[in-house]
């Protein structure tokens, strides 16, 4: 099965194919023409399933079906248990619909409202919401509801161990009941059960195997390391003759860089693929990687999207990511297709130990610890690869505060600087000129469009990626729609 066959516009298969995704998965497969005939969906998919795209493609070419005149209005509303799923949920539609006439955003809590409101005044047709700030807003009016069609409760089950399911009901009472509604949840307990029958109309049911037993496949360890270790630790691990084929995830682009150098001065057959690196730089390095003659590639998150390749013996968290999520589609780069395989983790002190914590606890599983094993002495601290990661100055906890439990860390595109906020922002788009900035909505020239995770620049201010845009995958202006400011300053 490919994307062509499924339905889907031209604009949407070539946005997926920009993404390196060859073949859909079968959650999409299932779901997609159900979503596109207009049916109601009960899908039982966690995250790294797809279910993204699953839902978000064919959503958006409902919506592109039919622009309403006028300044655009809420037709599509995601509803997620976190800030980190909302930011993730708003990108993929931002990527996949970045040929399409449609505005999207995310509001959640945890930051202060007025960009999000600010966001909403100018108008969204897609809207990614947790539940308590969207119901903070439209008790203050300030978000209307009145013209969704299509409904997309993610990760329901999720909503409902965090809280969250009185909120949801209340905010399913104001919706017009003539709409599409789709449900995602990784499990169905009783209340969801109910939930589905009171809210789903004859729907299509699709079910994919739990992400967790990918995880339950991969072998895992962690290795408390100092930071300026891990550079040794990881020659000294690929000293082992098994790890045939490893990849190595850095959080940050400059150290993907140094890790590969340091490693080729190991002797070890390395190569770097991130946002910096130019498509054919990537391709380059890709192929060595798939053909064997790179043993070793380093990627960032971002790079690392759409690899397919087989037979990856190791993955090796070089930095533990912040969102567990992501740990969870690290390691299933190894043991596809019923293989076996490892995922090694360099853990440090201090927010390392968190970021394990939440890992453990989202994959519900205890990572055994593996002894670290004598190292040669440390290196200097201008020779070790690790920027300033800590937290701006003045910066307090995670949570940023009044969230909704979630944590901080994937740049809060909508929000202010809080304090807790993971330094520089993470996930959102590199945007020269974003909807309101300079360049008239313009993609951004060159790379793929994103800015990646800039962990340890202690800039501390608004979490706003690059020049302060967030939808640098925007094509042209609004035209004719009006209502909207077209992108000039
Ligand atoms: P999700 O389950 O929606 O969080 O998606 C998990 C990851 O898989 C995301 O990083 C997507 O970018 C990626 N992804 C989604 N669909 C595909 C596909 N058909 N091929 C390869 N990667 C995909």
């Amino acid at each position: 099965m490919t994307f062509d066959e499924l339905g889907l516009d031209a604009e949407l298969v070539q946005a997926v194919k920009a993404e390196g995704y060859t073949t859909p998965t079968p959650i999409q497969v299932q779901a997609i023409p159900y979503v596109l005939q207009g049916r109601d969906v009960l899908g039982c998919a966690q995250t790294g399933t797809g279910k993204t795209a699953a839902f978000a493609l064919p959503t958006l070419q409902r919506l592109a079906a039919s622009t309403p005149g006028g300044p655009p209005k809420i037709r599509c509303l995601v509803v997620t248990p976190t800030r980190e799923l909302a930011t993730q949920v708003a990108e993929s539609f931002e990527t996949y619909g970045s040929g399409l006439d449609l505005y999207v955003t995310a509001i959640f809590g945890g930051v202060g409202q007025d960009k999000q409101v600010k966001e909403l005044r100018q108008g969204v047709d897609i809207l990614v919401a947790t539940p308590g700030r969207l119901l903070d807003l439209m008790n203050q009016r300030l978000v209307s509801l009145q013209a969704v069609e299509v409904l997309v409760l993610d990760e329901a089950d999720r909503m409902l161990d965090m809280g969250f399911i009185h909120d949801v009901k209340k905010i399913l009472a104001v919706l017009p009941t003539q709409r599409q509604t789709l449900f995602f949840s990784a499990t169905m307990p009783d209340e969801i059960q109910s939930l589905v029958k009171s809210i789903l109309k004859n729907p299509a049911r699709v079910a994919v195997a739990p992400v967790s037993s990918t995880a339950e496949r991969v072998e895992q360890k962690v290795f408390f390391v100092h930071g300026g270790d891990k550079r040794s630790l990881l020659v000294k691990l690929l000293e082992d003759p098994s790890v045939a084929r490893a990849l190595v995830f850095t959080e940050m682009k400059h150290v993907a860089n140094r890790v590969m150098e340091h490693l080729e001065k190991a002797g070890v057959t390395a190569a770097a693929i991130h946002g910096n690196k130019s498509q054919s730089a990537r391709e380059r390095a890709l192929e060595g990687f798939k053909t064997g003659t790179v043993r070793v590639l380093v990627a960032t998150d971002v790079a690392a999207r759409g690899i397919d390749v087989e037979q990856i013996s190791h993955v090796i968290n070089y930095d533990l990511p912040n969102v567990p999520e992501t740990y969870v589609h690290r390691i299933g780069r190894t043991a596809r297709a019923g293989t076996s395989g490892e995922a090694w983790s360099f853990c440090e002190e201090g927010e390392d130990r968190d970021f394990l914590r939440d890992i453990e606890r989202v994959t519900r599983q205890k990572i055994p610890v593996a002894p670290t094993p004598a190292l040669p002495p440390r290196a200097s601290r201008d020779e070790q690869d690790q920027g300033p990661r800590g937290r701006p100055p003045g910066g307090g906890g995670r949570g940023g505060g009044g969230g909704h439990g979630a944590r901080s860390g994937q740049g809060a595109r909508n929000g202010g600087g809080q304090g807790g906020q993971r330094p520089g922002g993470g996930a959102g788009r590199s945007g020269q000129g974003g909807r309101n900035g300079g360049q008239g909505g313009q993609r951004p020239g060159g790379g793929d469009g994103r800015q990646e995770p800039s962990r340890g620049q202690p800039s501390g201010g608004s979490g706003r990626p690059g020049g302060g845009g967030r939808s640098g995958g925007r094509r042209g202006g609004r035209g004719g729609r009006g209502g909207r400011d077209p992108g000039g300053p």
